[in-house]
């Protein structure tokens, strides 16, 4: 692990005051500190936040605010987001083990790193940790890489589980920083890898997330998450749906889908909601709309399946929501 300077801020003021670029925010440490560890990430300088008010969910008129270090757990228990936003509890309890999701802050689950080997591993090459040095996943070992918003720089999935559900919800982020607030569409905070797979996202030096909102809407209360994985505990997802569904009668009048493991970042699907709106509810729909959701998918030497295994459990999820 490289030297770094150690500080700890008890306002947002001071956080932002003391951060710049080669700066990091250190929250529950679930992944930044083991990438520290692993000489993968070395900022010189590490900001505790821990003690910022940022922590608690509040109902407000344009949705649910849900504050960045509110840890995992306790925003999976909370009763305002599993009475109106199940799939957002659900998401939660299928990642990591009890102990993490005790630690981990929901900031900081937003902008976890990769799981693909060769970005952990520092004798290997890899764009995402040292820009131009290739991508060994291209021809190597790539079962678990994404087959949607992939490029030849770099096919990393994005490891989030609950990212899959607010990208699902039209979730936005409050991003702070020493000039000022800003808000974004979780689903545009997000970078396709393209040929800078190191750019992740949108936020700048400096910015902190401080909250994320959930957009009021009475119908995601029938919702849920689906993970398919290789084990059924402490497990990245293979494929993962999050889903909410508004039936009126024998049809299908509005939904929101979005699916993990399979993309580079957390794939909201509009082409599966528009196929599934104003369609009866029946399983001969769900398959006829599930095809859209692999358009333009690329597969690599290994993850071929993720083409197949992504619409079958679309489809599961649609049964077990909504009845066939
Ligand atoms: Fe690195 Fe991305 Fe290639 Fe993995 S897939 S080796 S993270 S560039």
């Amino acid at each position: 692990m490289r030297e770094f300077d150690f500080a700890t801020a008890d306002t947002v003021r001071t956080a932002l005051a003391l951060a710049g670029t080669g700066s990091a925010f250190l929250a529950g440490g679930t992944t930044l500190v083991d990438l520290m560890k692993l000489d993968v990430l070395g900022p010189a300088h590490v900001i505790d936040i821990n003690g910022l008010p940022l922590t608690g969910v509040t109902v407000a008129d344009d949705g649910l605010h849900i504050g960045a270090l509110s840890r995992m757990s306790d925003l999976a228990t909370d009763h305002k987001v599993t009475a109106a936003f199940p799939m957002v509890a659900q998401a939660l309890l299928a990642s990591a083990s009890p102990q993490l999701r005790n630690m981990a802050s929901i900031g900081g689950n937003l902008l976890q790193r990769t799981r693909c080997d060769y970005f952990r591993d520092v004798a290997s090459a890899c764009n995402k940790r040292v820009p131009g040095s290739g991508c060994p996943a291209q021809t190597g070992v790539n079962r678990t890489h994404a087959i949607l918003g992939t490029s030849t720089s770099c096919a990393a999935t994005h490891a989030s589980d609950v990212a899959v559900a607010f990208v699902a919800l039209g979730a936005s982020v409050r991003l702070r920083s020493r000039s000022g607030q800003r808000t974004v569409l979780l689903d545009d905070f997000y970078q396709l890898p393209g040929t800078t797979p190191d750019v992740e996202n949108v936020l700048r030096p400096g910015e902190l997330i401080t909250e994320v909102v959930l957009p009021p809407l009475s119908w995601v209360r029938t919702s849920s998450y689906l993970k398919v994985r290789d084990r059924q505990a402490y497990d990245f997802a293979l494929s993962s749906v999050a889903l909410a569904v508004h039936r009126k009668g024998d049809t299908i009048a509005d939904a929101r889908i979005a699916v993990g493991g399979v993309g580079t970042k957390p794939w909201r699907l509009p082409a599966v909601e528009a196929a599934l709106q104003g369609n009866p509810a029946t399983e001969a729909t769900y398959q006829a709309a599930a095809k859209n959701a692999v358009i333009g998918a690329i597969p690599l030497s290994e993850n071929g399946f993720k083409v197949t295994l992504v619409q079958r459990a679309i489809v599961r999820a649609l049964v077990e929501l909504v009845g066939a």
